[in-house]
């Protein structure tokens, strides 16, 4: 049965494999034996391999040990992660905040409970696969705006008769680099007395100088909006965490099963983001870096002809127009040393190769997947 399917997913182009690295995650990676110029990271800053969080987490393990052994409700917690949470909500400047053992536990998780059967959910439609999924765990109705487009979003508000509305959105887009428009969907949910919940796994550490969403569009965490992060992005590290009112927090804690029953992080997993978010509160030169990087890189990628989809941010899409022309680029990168992997369907709709440029990048790095991709204009 499985293989027939499978075979079925061959001839398309579709089949996945898993590539595992023989060496730390980086602008350079190895595969097998040979050393690979890395664009498939979301290690924004380089900070999975700085020494300061990696020492960090060394420290915790010596302190705390190693594995967590229970969920948090029943101990598996540590002062770390307190510590964390108290250092994110902190940082952004919320009442509280609760931490995820990941991205996609955490939107599963908050998505249901921060809806119910008399509300209504608007999600973009280019919202990421767990947020998604969140909506599909709710028996709450889901309804899906244009992407980023305000007007369609209005008209599903106005038309939606619903006790409680919730709007919820990528704030950086994963897989298209390109930014929500939160100010407007903020103004949007005051109009219609909605709740904003923001994904900000691809913003945080990025854009704001770091701060994330809010800070980029020079906004205040409202009470209304439930804000979502990773640490498993620009932290370089695992793990996510959500930040509001004190109410909504222990609401979730309370609520969401992915947080209830499931064991909690290792402690040096929470040591190690605390260090990542130092780091990135201090407004680190390496956010500089990064996108000087990537608007290096943008620019010589439009120069040679590419359309880059609109993005905005280190996550630079180009757009391929087939999944065949999406592997057959990422192939072609490959033979040059250069890992630049396609995304296709059911991920995206439209084939892409996805480059995603960080602050450890160096100027011939991004030269040499230039020149790679000039091989094949010719
Ligand atoms: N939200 C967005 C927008 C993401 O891109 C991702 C990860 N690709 C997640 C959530 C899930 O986060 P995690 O990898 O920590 O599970």
């Amino acid at each position: 049965m499985f293989s027939e399917k499978l075979k079925i997913l061959k001839e398309k182009g579709l089949l996945r494999e898993t590539k595992d690295r023989a060496s730390p995650q980086g602008p350079r990676i190895v595969f097998g034996e040979k050393e690979y110029i890395n664009f498939a990271s979301n290690d924004y800053l380089g900070l999975s391999t700085h020494p300061y969080v990696m020492n960090r987490a060394k420290a915790a393990v010596d302190e705390f040990g190693y594995g967590s052994g229970a969920s948090r409700l029943l101990g598996g917690g540590s002062i770390l992660h307190k510590d964390l949470e108290a250092k994110i909500a902190q940082f952004k400047g919320t009442e509280a905040a609760l931490v995820f053992n990941s991205g996609y536990s955490a939107n599963t998780g908050i998505i249901p409970v921060i809806s119910d059967e008399e509300s209504a959910l608007f999600s973009d439609e280019l919202n990421h696969a767990s947020i998604v999924d969140g909506c599909r765990l709710r028996k709450a109705k889901t309804l899906i705006f244009r992407h980023k487009d305000l007007d369609h979003l209005n008209e599903l508000l106005n038309k939606e008769n619903v006790k409680k509305k919730i709007i919820v959105t990528d704030t950086v887009f994963s897989m298209e680099g390109d930014i929500a428009p939160v100010k407007g969907l903020f103004d949007l949910c005051k109009r219609y007395d909605a709740l904003l919940y923001l994904d900000d796994a691809h913003g945080l550490g990025v854009i704001g100088n770091g701060g994330g969403a809010l800070k980029h569009f020079n906004m205040k965490p409202e009470s209304s909006i439930v804000q979502m992060g990773t640490f498993s992005k620009a932290f370089g590290s695992f793990g996510a965490f959500v930040a509001g009112s004190s109410d909504v927090i222990e609401w979730i804690m309370n609520t969401a099963r992915s947080f209830m029953f499931s064991t909690t992080l290792p402690p040096c997993i929470l040591a190690a983001s605390a260090a990542s978010l130092e780091l990135i509160d201090k407004g680190s030169a390496l956010i500089g870096a990064l996108w000087t990087n990537r608007n290096q890189a943008a620019a010589l990628l439009e120069d040679i002809g590419y359309d880059i989809m609109g993005s905005e941010s280190p996550i630079i899409p180009l757009r391929m127009g087939t999944v065949e022309n999406a592997l057959r680029v990422s192939r072609h990168l490959y033979g040059r040393g250069i890992y630049a992997p396609a995304i296709r369907p059911p991920t995206v709709k439209e084939p892409r190769i996805r480059i995603t440029v960080t602050a450890a990048h160096t100027a011939e790095d991004i030269e040499g997947l230039i020149e790679a991709l000039k091989e094949l204009k010719k």
